[in-house]
């Protein structure tokens, strides 16, 4: 076996169980794209085995921190069964049959996503170890989720850092999955996994769609950054007076709109505007127009923490602009899916919104991803969203 050998004193993180070997920690290193590597300490103690990624920064990731424990067929077939457990056991099982299915890192398959759309599963070979276990873990998705196709979103921008090239399509059977209809707490949603953003529906908001339903009855709602109308759908089952849903993506829309016509709700309370929602919220503003209840879930305005300061500023806009819109006694959801926005900057950045807009304001609940999105304790960068739920006075 080829063998990873550690950097004096750089064993530290992988003691604490973290999944990923930067290259700054490796003395040496030797193998091919996905290789399985004997991880060693700069003393020839083994800690680990690794898949390596010799194109990018972070250079191997942990498969196992038992040194007796082989990657083979065997090993992925457990670690699918183990995720694919953790999910029959969640009490949203019970009420969809859409979920996360693995979650990379913290299922302990580094790189790897699977959602299962019903009978359709998508899965996304995100990094070069993975990459190389490819037909094995698909095989084992076919036997233990059971499904009718699989189909293939390698098309992330995070595998060019691994120096993969995109893939999209079926990898397993062969259906139209331009709409995949899925149930989510009985409401009806077309799923276009071949087209749609990232793997063709936002499964982390689920429960939090499930806390504006709540809240909506009776409420004029604005659900900004609306995608295939998730928020907009929910708030209206839930009793909202009237919803106003933002989008600036054309074919998001038109599955929004369908989306609408298949659920048994008043599709007259509901209007869908093709716009920029930063641009939207100011002719609003200037309308003097006012919502009971706002949502913002926007797109990662700071995947790294390279670009957070400007991200600040546009979670901070939109958030001033949607407090100025909401009546006393209204609501905002207010959400950040940035890897690079702390939940403590997120709070402070719609903290000094709130100030600007001479609104008082407090927190009622704090949001996060639904349960099928596990995040390992050793690995905090897998926790991206967090969202607040804001009562101005
Ligand atoms: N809330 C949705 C997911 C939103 S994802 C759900 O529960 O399903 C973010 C959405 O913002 C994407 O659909 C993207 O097309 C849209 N978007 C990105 N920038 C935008 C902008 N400036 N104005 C309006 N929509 C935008």
């Amino acid at each position: 076996m080829n063998v990873l050998v550690l950097k004096p004193g750089r064993e530290k993180s992988l003691k604490r169980r973290h999944p990923w070997i930067f290259s700054g920690a490796v003395e040496k290193a030797g193998g091919t794209p996905g290789e399985t590597l004997e991880v060693r300490d700069s003393s020839g103690k083994v800690l680990a085995h690794a898949a390596y990624s010799p194109k990018s920064q972070i250079r191997a990731r942990v498969w196992t921190f038992d040194p007796g424990e082989a990657i083979d067929a065997g090993f992925f077939r457990n670690r699918i069964e183990k995720a694919l457990a953790l999910r029959d056991a969640l009490p949203a099982a019970k009420h969809t049959n859409a979920l996360r299915l693995l979650n990379g890192e913290s299922d302990g398959l580094p790189g790897l996503v699977v959602d299962r759309y019903a009978d359709v599963l998508v899965a996304q070979f995100l990094a070069a170890g993975v990459e190389r276990w490819r037909d094995t873990i698909l095989d084992s998705l076919t036997e233990i989720a059971g499904c009718e196709a699989i189909f293939e979103r390698s098309d992330a921008e995070v595998r060019k850092l691994e120096g993969l090239e995109p893939r999209v399509g079926f990898a397993r059977g062969n259906r139209n999955a331009a709409r995949c209809p899925i149930i989510e707490y009985g409401l009806n949603f077309r799923v276009d996994v071949e087209q749609g953003q990232k793997t063709g529906f936002f499964l982390d908001q689920r429960e939090n769609r499930q806390r504006v339903r709540a809240l909506a009855a009776g409420r004029e709602v604005l659900d900004g950054f609306s995608y295939t109308g998730g928020f907009a759908i929910s708030a209206l089952a839930g009793g909202a007076k009237r919803v106003t849903a933002v989008e600036s993506s054309a074919p998001a829309l038109e599955v929004a709109k369908e989306n609408l016509a298949a659920n048994p709700l008043d599709a007259s309370k509901v209007e869908f505007v093709q716009a920029d929602v930063f641009a939207r919220l100011r002719t609003l503003r200037d309308q003097n127009a006012k919502y009971d209840l706002i949502i913002l879930d926007p797109p990662k305005f700071a995947p790294t923490a390279a670009q957070v300061k400007n991200a600040a500023r546009a979670y901070k806009d939109i958030n001033l602009l949607a407090l100025k819109l909401l009546a006393p006694g209204g609501l905002l959801a207010t959400f950040s899916c940035s890897g690079g926005v702390s939940a403590e900057l997120f709070q402070s950045i719609v903290a000094g919104a709130a100030a600007d807009a001479g609104a008082g304001a407090k927190i009622l609940e704090r949001f996060g991803a639904a349960a099928d999105h596990p995040v390992a304790l050793e690995f905090p960068e897998g926790e991206y969203l967090k969202g607040l739920l804001v009562l101005k006075r």
